[in-house]
């Protein structure tokens, strides 16, 4: 059987650690197999979605700026999938594309390993964008009792309301420190989810938290869906409040790791996985 091949379709991608941490599990396990970082502008899209057709590919993931465009593109999208909005994950099977959200699972696999409880609890996430969507599908999908939504552009912190459906209590507020509304959901909450950009290395914002010290609880666990080698200045804040830190890697690999088991049928190296991951953040 000649080499098969798994992609990842983005634009930009040479700054992913995808190829680095997913190439790095299929070696230790063994597969002849390729993760490919196929640079893809919108307009190659669909053709590129037509390549994992082919019986040597395994299958994709999805990333910026694709992952709601591709879930048009596909086969079968699954129920994860319509509900965040988003693919980040394409299975090829026999020719047939199927889709599926991976953060979902990456978010619940990083709380749950850092020990905290989601079930009958209140949650705030920051942010609203694209990874927020996925964290409020995923406490919807862990029996969160209620969720605030805190956003710079409270319009858009309304919009993720609707994803709780009947079974999940979502609110939203303004990102605004001076709120009592985010000072009460703050107060309550037993887990806070930073799903903003603020802290991305590099970025405009490297060294912002959304939320200060003052407001975090000694008893809350805080995730930061960004991943930097150290702490973040959410996860700081967090910490001096005596909070429980959890980084984004965490998430970014197990994220990964549920695409490779679905596109192998094998059991992650997760070791492995994380230090390739953490390898390639140190040498930015
Ligand atoms: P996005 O769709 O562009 O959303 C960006 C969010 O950040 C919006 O809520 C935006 O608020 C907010 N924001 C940006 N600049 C801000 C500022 N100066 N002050 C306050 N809020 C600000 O991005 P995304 O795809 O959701 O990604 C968000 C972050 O999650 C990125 O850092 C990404 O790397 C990370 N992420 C990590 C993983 C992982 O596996 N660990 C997975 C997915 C994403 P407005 O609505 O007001 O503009």
């Amino acid at each position: 059987m000649s080499r098969q091949t798994i992609a990842l379709l983005g634009h930009p991608v040479a700054h992913s650690i995808s190829p680095a941490l997913q190439q790095a599990a299929l070696d230790e396990l063994g597969i002849d197999a390729a993760y490919e970082a196929w640079d893809t502008p919108s307009d190659g899209l669909p053709g590129a979605i037509e390549r994992l057709r082919s019986g040597s590919v395994l299958g994709a993931n999805v990333t910026v700026p694709h992952k709601v465009e591709a879930m048009r593109l596909i086969d079968q999208p699954d129920g994860l999938c319509e509900l965040v909005g988003a693919v980040n994950t394409i299975v090829n099977r026999d020719g047939r594309l199927h889709g599926t959200n991976t953060d979902v699972v990456g978010i619940l696999i990083a709380l749950a390993a850092a020990g905290a409880e989601v079930a009958g609890k209140n949650i705030v996430v920051i942010g609203a964008g694209g990874a927020a969507r996925a964290v409020v599908v995923a406490m919807r999908r862990a029996g969160a009792a209620q969720v605030t939504v805190a956003n710079r552009t409270e319009e858009r912190a309304r919009a993720l309301v609707a994803l709780g459906g009947t079974e999940l209590d979502v609110r939203a507020c303004s990102l605004d420190l001076e709120a009592a509304s985010l000072h009460a959901a703050m107060g309550a909450a037993h887990v806070v989810i930073q799903s903003t950009s603020l802290g991305m290395l590099h970025g405009p914002d490297e060294a912002a938290t959304p939320i200060p010290s003052e407001l975090f609880r000694r008893w809350q666990v805080a995730l930061d869906l960004v991943y930097v080698p150290e702490r973040t200045p959410f996860l700081k804040a967090a910490e001096q409040a005596g909070a429980v830190a959890v980084g984004g890697l965490a998430m970014l690999v197990h994220q990964g790791a549920e695409s490779f088991r679905l596109w192998t049928g094998q059991e992650p190296p997760l070791p492995v996985m994380f230090e390739a991951a953490r390898a390639v953040l140190l040498a930015r």
